[in-house]
């Protein structure tokens, strides 16, 4: 069948197919060790359980408004207003199937052929082939380990032509673990007035953050920064609820209105049942993902020490999200049985195959040298696949 060229641009979410694989050898009653899961491994807390089985009993089984239900746009406004001192009205809320689908319909909404999309590599995975799927281009703007990968504004201003529509933002970052200051915020907010660009603020991570920094929403910097920006979260990692899908967007009452139309054309509202979970979760506050944060703390610290005694290895201390991303070109041009370490890619392979540890590949998130683990995961998991990983890069032969 001849498939649209749109079809034949874009490749599977590497993330999810990695740990699909993971999944798949671990059902196959391998032992193996899974830091490729992008999700939390606590349980969704009961509370959110209870309003949700809560619906289900009241009948609350049928369509809502395509657009997301009152309640929840409320539940979301009073939330940005206490975090962020934001002020939204309810049409300017759209709550859809998980912050990929809020973003991919801003990107249906805002992306066409000729369109230029700035995106700070490195990046997450969907980030690059959701601008593909809308006909735009996507502008990778390389930021820098040493420098902790901060966006400076003249590496902004160097990618900027007459195309360029938005850029998309991530702090906490997905992969790197790099959080933007104020300062930073500021610097690409004033580049995005001077050039007349949208922002898309993805702060799914945003509870997800250490060493007591404290998340800036780039919406909060000003009026006219907040008219131009459109902010993703959503449930997923702050309430460990990646399985409800439920995520939102908030921005200027026009954009929120097109994505709208074009989520009551595709997919109509997100489950009723999730939608009455999400307002829980939200009314919940932050007692649970403090609680979880502090565990992710105890296992970031020990899997990045873990990570640096590795010859070859250098990992930075991420100060949000959950994963760790270590530097792994040191290994480059060791030799194992079956070939040569030349990529991050070759290294996931390898580590899969000769000691049962799953990672993600630094390649799909614009990095050859860096390789992605999640410590969303048990301690125990973390130092059997530690050890594991050692064990296996101790078995390469010298370059
Ligand atoms: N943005 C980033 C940076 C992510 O890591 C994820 C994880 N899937 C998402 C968005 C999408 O989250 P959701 O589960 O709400 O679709
Ligand atoms: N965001 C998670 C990850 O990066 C989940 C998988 C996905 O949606 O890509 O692993």
């Amino acid at each position: 069948m001849k498939l649209a060229a749109r079809a034949g641009r874009i490749v599977p979410s590497p993330t999810l197919s990695i740990a699909a694989t993971a999944k798949a050898m671990a059902a196959q009653g391998i032992d193996v060790v899974d830091f490729a899961a992008g999700e939390p491994d606590f349980d969704t807390p009961d509370p959110v359980k209870a309003a949700a089985e809560a619906a289900i009993r009241a009948g609350f089984t049928k369509y809502t408004a395509s657009s997301g239900i009152d309640e929840l746009k409320q539940a979301i406004a009073k939330k940005l207003e206490a975090d962020h001192g934001l002020r939204y009205e309810k049409s300017q809320i759209l709550v859809s199937c998980g912050a990929k689908h809020t973003l991919y319909n801003i990107a249906e909404a805002l992306f066409e052929a000729g369109d230029e999309i700035l995106i700070p590599a490195p990046f997450w995975v969907s980030y690059q082939d959701q601008v593909l799927l809308n006909d735009a281009t996507p502008v990778l703007v390389q930021t820098h380990e040493a420098d902790g990968y901060a966006i400076t504004p003249g590496m902004l201003t160097a990618c900027i032509t007459p195309r360029t529509k938005a850029i998309i933002i991530n702090s906490p970052c997905n992969p790197t673990g790099a959080t933007y200051d104020r300062a930073s915020l500021e610097g690409i907010a004033q580049i995005a007035l001077a050039h007349d660009l949208t922002i898309i603020s993805d702060e799914i991570y945003e509870k997800i953050i250490y060493d007591g920094v404290r998340h800036v929403s780039i919406a909060s910097l000003g009026p006219e920064v907040a008219t131009r920006t459109i902010l993703v979260n959503g449930v997923s990692k702050a309430y460990a609820m990646t399985g409800w899908r439920i995520g939102y967007a908030a921005g200027p009452k026009d954009v929120i209105t097109a994505m709208a139309n074009i989520q009551s054309q595709s997919t109509s509202n997100p489950t009723s049942i999730s939608q009455k979970a999400a307002v829980a979760a939200l009314n919940g506050g932050d007692a649970f993902p403090k609680q979880m944060v502090q565990e992710f703390d105890r296992r970031r610290r020990v899997i990045v020490e873990r990570l640096n005694k590795i010859s070859g290895v250098s990992c930075r201390m991420p100060t949000g999200a959950f994963y760790a991303f270590p530097n792994i070109s040191g290994l480059f041009g060791r030799k194992h049985a079956a070939g040569t370490i030349a990529s991050a890619s070759d290294l996931t392979a390898y580590l899969l195959q000769e000691a049962k540890v799953a990672v993600v590949p630094g390649e799909p998130f614009g990095s050859a040298s860096h390789i992605r683990l999640s410590y969303a995961t048990s301690l125990d998991a973390i130092t059997r696949g530690l050890d594991r990983i050692d064990a296996a890069i101790q078995k390469l032969t010298a370059a």
